[in-house]
């Protein structure tokens, strides 16, 4: 079958890396798949013809019955740190096809999510159910729009199997795209299981693909700051949006710099530092409030796996520049939350008291459950929809605070307006609109979340249609919670 046609042009250099990093797969075939949906803007960009996605041969593809030319099918080997604990785990139920040369130069991996047992897949049954497939896929093309480095959805295929988890459900495979799936992990792996040569390889490997301007003696020292800038940029998106990863193993953290392996995570609604939304997490190691630091925890693991590759210097001075990257990443994370926090409240410049009026701020919406993204929507425009909050005797002397700060960076109402709008997203996934959306999917109609997805790719509108969406759940929804490996 001749699939460039439908525009797939692919590579795959992590083959040529050493064998003992991956395994080779071979198709593990559906009997009779059916696509869900597709995702066609972001087939443009990657060369696709969107007019082919719901043909025959593409549902061969997103199904994982069929390799277009150019594929290497593969898993790949990583381990990480689960909730602190060091594991081998490796891709046990995703197989990476090949990287698609895209139009407008870049690599990107293309990987399929439940396609089936891999050499890494331990107990695990290698697939994966229609409704945690659906939920990646739309938050991860949410947090696309939101402007936040993450992978992307493509499609997502029926199996037309059932796969046992707590009920039987209906199989499904996400065919998901990123800048690459090499991992913290990935490289832990090499450094504990494989040779210095190895590690070398896919450190190098990694420079090639992600940070192409490094070079030099000092490239692996410099891979590290790359990689812990990225992640302070990250990390910080994610807290002013109010996003909580929810697994940040790290096997989850991605060297690129993109949100990566959407399980059990969630926005918030309310204000709630200590939120946590997974089932597995019962002490708050992920919770809202420690992503920074869990952020700079994996970085530190990400360091010792580097170790290996510096020892053309001193051991004092590579751990010294080891250190002191970590002390960026702190610094770099808090300054990029703070300018972020600036902005989202119309502040275009820095002033001393600054963090003060933003932790009262916070303060007061956790202290009056007040909802985290409808209260900068209220401030951008002045209306204070949070009842909670417009009773509060001291929410008012923060807003004429806040006021009074607005008027010293003398900028005209349109230019804060603009800022705001900007920074403070109308809509976000809001969990019980994903839960309602992955029922109504269940049951056959995809209506639901495709009006969702539309209304969430573009989130900063603030658009008329968009202000149903806007809503919190209900006071009385009870705490959600999602669940990992589904
Ligand atoms: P995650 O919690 O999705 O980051 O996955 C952790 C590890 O478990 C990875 O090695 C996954 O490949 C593996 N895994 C998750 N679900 C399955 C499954 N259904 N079958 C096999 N392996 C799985
Ligand atoms: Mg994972």
């Amino acid at each position: 079958m001749n699939y460039s046609k439908s525009g797939w042009k692919l590579q795959n250099s992590y083959a040529g890396l050493p064998k003992t990093l991956y395994a080779p797969m071979e198709a593990n075939p559906v009997a009779s798949p059916k696509l869900v949906i597709a995702n066609k803007e972001l087939a443009k960009t990657l060369g696709l013809d969107p007019g082919q996605l719901d043909s025959p041969e593409t549902l061969q593809v997103f199904a994982g019955n069929r390799f277009p030319e150019g594929s290497f099918p593969l898993a790949q080997a990583y381990a990480g740190h689960q909730f602190g604990q060091f594991t081998m785990l490796g891709d046990g139920r995703a197989i990476l096809i090949g990287e698609q040369q895209t139009p407008d130069g870049r690599i990107l991996d293309i990987q399929l999510k439940g396609a089936g047992i891999t050499p890494f897949s331990r107990s695990g049954d290698g697939r994966a159910a229609l409704g945690p497939m659906l939920r990646e896929y739309i938050v991860s093309e949410s947090m696309h729009a939101l402007g936040i480095p993450t992978s992307r959805s493509l499609a997502v295929a029926l199996t037309g199997e059932k796969i046992q988890r707590y009920a039987a459900e209906p199989g499904a495979i996400l065919t998901r795209v990123a800048s690459s799936h090499i991992r913290v992990g990935t490289f832990q792996f090499a450094a504990k299981y494989r040779s210095t040569e190895d590690l070398k390889a896919l450190a190098d490997f990694t420079i090639n693909r992600h940070f192409p301007d490094i070079d030099g003696p000092d490239r692996y020292i410099e891979l590290f700051r790359q990689t812990a800038r990225r992640q302070a940029s990250l990390i910080a998106k994610w807290q002013l949006v109010g996003f909580v990863h929810g697994v940040m193993n790290t096997d989850n953290m991605a060297i690129s710099g993109e949100t990566i392996d959407y399980g059990p995570c969630a926005f918030l609604d309310r204000y709630e530092e200590s939120a946590v939304f997974s089932s597995i997490d019962a002490g708050g190691r992920y919770a809202y409030r420690n992503q920074p630091l869990i952020g700079g925890w994996n970085l530190a693991r990400f360091a010792e796996s580097l170790f290996p590759l510096l020892d053309d210097r001193p051991e004092k001075e590579a751990l010294a520049s080891l250190q002191e990257i970590l002390q960026e990443y702190v610094k770099l994370q808090k300054q990029l939350y703070m300018t972020g926090m600036r902005e989202k409240l119309g502040l275009f410049t820095e002033m001393p008291d600054d963090g003060q009026l933003i932790d009262e701020l916070l303060e007061l919406m956790h202290e009056h459950q007040a909802d985290y993204t409808n209260t900068f929507r209220s401030l951008t425009f002045e209306d204070i929809e949070e009842p909670q909050l417009s009773n509060s005797g001291s929410f008012d002397s923060w807003l004429s605070r806040w006021k009074t700060r607005l008027q010293q960076e003398g900028r005209t109402a349109e230019e804060i307006l603009d800022l705001m709008k900007s920074r403070n997203p109308a809509v976000i996934p809001r969990n019980h609109r994903i839960e309602a959306a992955l029922e109504a999917a269940l049951q056959g109609d995809y209506e639901v979340m495709e009006k969702l997805l539309a209304i969430l790719q573009d989130p900063y509108a603030h658009s008329k249609e968009q202000q149903p969406y806007t809503a919190a759940p209900p006071p009385s929804t009870p705490p959600y919670q999602t669940y990992c490996g589904t």
